[in-house]
């Protein structure tokens, strides 16, 4: 999946964590680590995200903790 198709599936939007600074969501595929703006995990709708699903995604928190690859490289 291209990261505009991400960027229209991802739910992020519709998280309590989420806060708009107006920067890329879909933090999952980003090339940047982590948002600038959220700082605090208020719960995580990734489970229930398509794409998470449609790429076999296995973390969460994305814009907090990073990327799948970042996470799945430390973990
Ligand atoms: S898995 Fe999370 S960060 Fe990735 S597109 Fe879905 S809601 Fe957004
Ligand atoms: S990555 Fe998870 S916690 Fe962060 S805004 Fe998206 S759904 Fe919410």
């Amino acid at each position: 999946m291209d990261m505009k198709e991400a960027i229209r599936l991802c739910v992020c939007r519709m998280c309590p964590s989420f806060v708009d600074c107006k920067e890329e969501i879909a933090f999952c595929m980003a090339e940047k680590s982590t948002s600038d703006c959220i700082t605090k995990e208020n719960g995580c709708l990734c489970p229930g995200c398509p794409v998470q699903d449609r790429e076999e995604f296995q973390h969460v928190y994305y814009c907090t903790k990073g990327c799948e690859k970042e996470q799945h490289e430390t973990s």
